[in-house]
């Protein structure tokens, strides 16, 4: 199965933070985490980045 690498950018500051993987036919959806982010210093909503 083929699996994409995903690049979860911070909404606030629109840093990258972290980089995950997903498969694209099981997870169509654009991804959310609440994540840590090192430049807002706080737990913030990190989506996929395309
Ligand atoms: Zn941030």
């Amino acid at each position: 199965m083929p699996r994409d690498n995903i690049i979860l950018q911070c909404t606030e500051c629109k840093e990258r933070n972290y980089v995950t993987t997903k498969n694209k036919k099981t997870t169509p959806d654009r991804l959310e985490f609440k994540k840590f982010c090192s430049r807002c210093r706080t737990h913030t909503l990190h989506k996929e980045n395309k």
